[in-house]
């Protein structure tokens, strides 16, 4: 989508540290971490949000998830870790680039900000 950084960042076009891509599914480091590890996972295909969700995305769902597993091993997260998805302005969404945020290295605190 134009103007998309995550489009950019999926097509090369933008910088990022990227450390995972397969046919439909892309992990890089977010740029202003939160903890010590902080990746964000998105689809190679432009979608909003999960509000943008439909039938037709249960494998590339399941292709996320199964990137983040990967992730959290790689990145040596045996302790646990977080799998966050922000949803519009009340939750607290500023890409508006389907993207998961996968946290770990610290111990998480619950409720979230
Ligand atoms: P959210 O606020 O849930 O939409 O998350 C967007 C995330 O993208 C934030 O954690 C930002 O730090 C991160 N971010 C924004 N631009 C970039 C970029 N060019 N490269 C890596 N991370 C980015
Ligand atoms: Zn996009």
């Amino acid at each position: 989508m134009n103007g998309c950084v995550f489009c950019k960042i999926v097509a090369r076009e933008a910088p990022a540290e990227i450390l995972h891509s397969t046919e439909s599914v892309m992990a890089f480091r977010d740029a202003n971490p939160q903890a010590p590890t902080h990746l964000l996972i998105v689809p190679k295909e432009h979608i909003d949000s999960i509000d943008g969700l439909s039938d037709a995305h249960a494998d590339l769902l399941a292709h996320m998830f199964q990137a983040a597993n990967h992730l959290a091993k790689t990145e040596g997260l045996e302790e646990g870790w977080r799998l966050v998805s922000n949803v519009g302005p009340a939750g607290g969404q500023t890409v508006y680039h389907l993207h998961f945020h996968l946290l770990g290295g610290r111990r998480m605190t619950w409720p979230p900000g």
